[in-house]
Formats: structure tokens, C-alpha cells, sequence
């Protein structure tokens, strides 16, 4: 089987777009559990003649109550479950926030290879903003731009390296 990525972060930071630019139209099929309505999550992608599988794990959503929360550790532990490589993404023009701290600390315990993208980085000025990220304690932060496409490749080369 493929090897599988899962992009993890809190919503918003810019999952599905960075998702939607590596898969490009390839979608894969999409499975359903009771409680959870997994939409266009799953698709396929090959980078340096690697192919891998790759999880939007965004598209979760969880009936009920505290909905964030629920969704961050669903998301991580379906992360942790289905992943080789764990894709941390976190938002330059937001910052560090108290849910990505959260998120860190879910994906710290698993063991699996972590990478960390900083995406919103759509300009040189930008790139200052990602040295903040190593305080998360995943080593070097990838500056991308879901915008302009920028800084992907480099994710990729960073993937395929752990596949
Ligand atoms: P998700 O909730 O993590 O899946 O985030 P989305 O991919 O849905 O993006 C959230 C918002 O951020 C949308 O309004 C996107 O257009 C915007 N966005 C995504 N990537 C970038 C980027 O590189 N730069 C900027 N400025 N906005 C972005
Ligand atoms: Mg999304």
C-alpha cells in the first residue's frame, strides 16, 4: 500500500488549500463512520517518483458539542492511526495560538515523523514570521504560500524524505 500523509492543524490555517495543490484532481474514495462526515479527505499525489496517499484530516467534522476540540483530537488521532508523516500546519500571519499548542502537544506523544509548514507566507517579508514556529519543538519551519504555490515543493522534498 502507499505510504499515507495526514495534514493536521486547527481550522483555518490553510489545510484543504495546501491539500488541493498537491493532489491536484486526484481524489481518492472517501469512507464514512457513524458521527462523522469525512468530505473529499483522501488523495493520492507522487513527488521525487515517490507515491503516497494524502489525508485532509480538516474535512472531519463532528456532531455535537465543542466541536474544536473534538475535531483537533479526532484529527490527531486519526493522524496518529493512519499516518507515516504527520504534516503540522500552522498560519504565519496568525502566529502561534493556544489550539496549535494543542495540536503540537497531541502530535509530540505520537512518535511519527512531524514536519511543520508554516503556510501564509505570500511574501519575503513574511518568511520573518516562521522563526516564531520553532518554538514549537519540531525543528525547522517550512515556509509555504497555499496563495501562490510557493515554498510546496519544498514540503514535498521533506515528505518524500521520511517515505
Ligand atoms: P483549513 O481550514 O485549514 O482547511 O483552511 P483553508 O484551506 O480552508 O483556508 C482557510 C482560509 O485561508 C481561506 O480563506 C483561504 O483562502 C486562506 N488561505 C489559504 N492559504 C493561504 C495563503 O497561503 N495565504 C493567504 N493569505 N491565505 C490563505
Ligand atoms: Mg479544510
Amino acid at each position: 500500500a502507499r505510504p499515507v500523509v495526514a495534514i493536521v492543524g486547527r481550522p483555518n490555517v490553510g489545510k484543504s488549500t495546501i491539500f488541493n495543490r498537491i493532489i491536484g484532481d486526484r481524489l481518492a474514495i472517501v469512507e464514512d463512520k457513524p458521527g462523522i462526515t469525512r468530505d473529499r479527505i483522501y488523495g493520492t499525489s507522487e513527488w521525487n517518483g515517490k507515491p503516497f496517499s494524502i489525508i485532509d484530516t480538516g474535512g472531519i467534522e463532528i456532531d455535537g458539542d465543542d466541536m474544536i476540540l473534538k475535531s483537533i483530537r479526532a484529527q490527531a488521532e486519526l493522524a496518529i492511526e493512519e499516518a507515516d508523516v504527520i504534516v503540522f500546519m500552522c498560519d504565519a500571519k496568525a502566529g502561534i495560538t493556544q489550539s496549535d499548542e494543542e495540536v503540537g502537544n497531541l502530535l509530540y506523544r505520537s512518535g511519527k515523523p512531524v514536519l511543520l509548514a508554516v503556510n501564509k507566507v505570500d511574501n519575503l517579508a513574511r518568511m520573518d514570521h516562521i522563526y516564531e514556529f520553532y518554538n514549537l519543538g519540531f525543528g525547522d519551519p517550512i515556509g509555504v504560500s497555499g496563495s501562490h504555490g510557493t515554498g510546496v515543493g519544498d514540503l514535498l522534498d521533506a515528505i518524500t524524505e521520511h517515505l
